[in-house]
């Protein structure tokens, strides 16, 4: 097993500091293949309502993701910029990872028109037209003053013609030069807030391996503070997923962190730190809280189950979440029957707390070289169906 190149991230972060403070949008876990830690976010459509960045100090979050599309269209982010950056803004002092907005771009906004100098679309909001490319990508995410900034790339559909993926990745490895001679300006101004925000490239190239390793190998070239790999979890098969992050692992810089986004299922996730990612983000944990499906140390719990009218016991004995801490399978399933607000918040407290104590186990595992053991009984366990 390779060393933990997720300490080396998290210690990274750690490193350059931050101001304080974010805006709980989702929630983003990072692990490693060699270490974990834990990190969330959301998007306008799933986001955590009512959980606070109090919350997430609660439940070990490590790492807040804040989506940048949804910040500059509502409050915008001049306002974040004028109340001191997101750390301040949402009283949260540990780090923020903010996505490129390209993410929404393409899936959010109507009527886009991508050309080489960035996109042009309408706001999904208001209608507004707004033209968004690598350098507006790079100042508004300066002006959110996050820890790491996402480059701005071009998320394509799967599956996609060949020749179209692979003129995308082309212009997507275009657009991350541009951000990154974008950020060097932005992080050498006076009126910055965080001059040492970070910058992750994105590996693009759907499901063909040799472009995915192409592109892959163009923007390690540009030693980047860490590499994601995007466009995935989008259709494809868990199967095919893995092939392709196996295929394209061993071409990102060894030592920086890799970032598998928008992935997934706790088995998912353990998995690809299997394969050598770090750190993941993704809205399942909340979406299906929000439905009442829950993820234990000893299988799934449907919590609208008839079984769990009467029973008095937490969602997980195990669990040290406020919920479990403090209320029972009956009383949660009686809010969410009753289309409470506070049984989703119980629900999404649970979950993420699920997914930290997961980062958590692995991590230790990592330390203790027994990773293997822990992800084939892990692997069984997870998946049950209480
Ligand atoms: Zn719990």
């Amino acid at each position: 097993m390779k060393k933990s190149r997720f300490e080396m991230a998290f210690l990274a972060v750690i490193k350059y500091g931050f101001c304080g403070g974010t805006i709980c949008l989702k929630y983003l876990t990072v692990t490693a293949k060699h270490a974990a830690a834990s990190l969330k976010l959301s998007t306008e459509k799933y986001r955590h309502r009512f959980i606070s960045s109090l919350d997430l100090e609660e439940i070990k979050c490590q790492v807040e993701l804040s989506n940048t599309y949804h910040l500059h269209i509502r409050p915008g982010d001049e306002v974040v910029y004028e109340m001191g950056g997101l750390h301040k803004f949402m009283n949260w002092n540990k780090p923020i990872l903010t996505d490129s907005g390209g993410f929404q771009v393409f899936s959010l906004a109507k009527m886009r028109k991508i050309k080489e100098e960035g996109v042009t679309f309408q706001s999904h909001i208001d209608g507004a037209r707004i033209f968004m490319g690598p350098e507006e990508s790079m100042r508004i995410q300066s002006n959110l003053a996050s820890t790491i900034a996402m480059a701005f790339d071009e998320c394509v559909e799967n599956p996609s013609p060949k020749d179209y993926v692979s003129m995308s990745a082309d212009r997507t490895a275009r657009w991350l030069v541009r951000c990154r001679d974008e950020m060097k300006k932005l992080n050498a101004l006076d009126r910055t807030i965080n001059k040492n925000q970070l910058l992750f490239g994105i590996n693009q190239g759907g499901c063909y391996e040799d472009i995915r390793i192409r592109h892959m190998k163009e923007i390690a070239k540009l030693d980047l503070d860490g590499y994601a790999i995007g466009g995935l979890a989008v259709g494809e098969s868990h199967e095919e997923m893995y092939r392709i992050i196996e295929a394209v692992e061993p071409y990102a810089p060894d030592n920086k962190p890799r970032y598998l986004m928008g992935v997934g299922t706790p088995e998912n996730i353990i998995e690809a730190v299997y394969r050598g990612v770090d750190f993941f983000d993704c809205v399942i944990t909340s979406r299906n809280a929000r439905h009442g499906y829950l993820f234990t140390a000893k299988g799934r719990v449907h919590i609208m189950n008839e079984k769990y009218k009467t029973d008095p016991l937490p969602i997980d004995p195990d669990c040290g979440c406020p919920a479990c801490r403090n209320y029972s399978r009956s009383y949660i399933r009686h809010l969410m029957k009753a289309g409470e607000m506070l049984g989703m918040r119980l629900c999404v407290l649970h979950n993420l707390y699920f997914y930290n104590d997961m980062m958590e186990k692995i991590r230790g595992a990592i330390e203790e070289n027994r990773f293997d053991k822990f992800r084939e009984e892990a692997l069984e366990t997870y998946s049950r169906r209480l």
